[in-house]
């Protein structure tokens, strides 16, 4: 997030911004909210098992007063293709080094499929911005949180003219870590994010990928 942003002319521009309720996300809603943007907030409800995470958006949202917030309900019908889609299969859990490729929490190019229809939302309410919470660490298991991908989603986005959307992910270079930090210094309550894939009775499990890059202690 760049530190001058207040001062810019864009500053009270309305944004755009996925907000899915968990750390990286909520910190950037705080961060755009220190800097006066109004924020319209879309948060997709796809199906998710953590569906919980819907609820700390909805929480975050009225806390930081949002212009707008949009949930979107979508039907994805990709079946078990994905261990967040199917409650009955177990998420992966990592209590040694952390895995380099794809993981099966994978969903099927879902932020292509969640950029593109903010880039629907953003063209139809003229909105230039549209924010998204990717860090370093996605990047490692997920294509569609990579600079590569933001890169070229926008210029698919850019096609459509000089009134098109900007995709922008100010985390892209942090990890996980850099974000909490980030969350922690604006004073966003990490306790209340949602971050964990599979949680016990509200409670982070502490062991799958999403937990172990946020530590346990983050999310719920
Ligand atoms: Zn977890």
């Amino acid at each position: 997030m760049r530190p001058n942003d207040a001062d810019s002319p864009r500053a009270r521009d309305p944004v755009l911004l996925l907000l899915s309720g968990g750390v990286d996300s909520t910190t950037l809603l705080a961060d755009l909210s220190r800097q006066g943007h109004p924020v319209i907030a879309v948060t997709f409800d796809y199906g998710q098992r953590h569906a919980v995470e819907v609820l700390a958006a909805k929480k975050f949202a009225q806390r930081y007063a949002v212009a707008e917030h949009l949930i979107v309900h979508l039907d994805l019908q990709l079946g078990g293709a994905s261990t967040l889609l199917a409650a009955a299969l177990p998420v992966a859990t990592f209590d040694g080094p952390l895995p380099s490729g794809p993981v099966d929490t994978y969903v099927p190019a879902r932020n292509l499929t969640f950029i593109g229809h903010a880039a629907g939302l953003a063209e139809a309410r003229r909105i230039r911005r549209i924010i998204v919470g990717f860090n370093a660490d996605d990047a490692t298991n997920y294509w569609d949180c990579s600079a590569e991908f933001v890169e070229r989603v926008n210029a698919t986005v850019q096609l459509g003219g000089g009134n098109a959307a900007q995709v922008e992910a100010p985390y892209l270079q942090m990890t996980k870590a850099e974000v909490a930090a980030r969350a922690r210094h604006l004073g966003v309550d990490l306790t209340e994010t949602v971050s964990c894939y599979a949680p016990i009775d509200g409670v982070a499990c502490g062991r799958c990928l999403s937990c172990r890059l946020g530590g346990s202690e983050l999310s719920r």
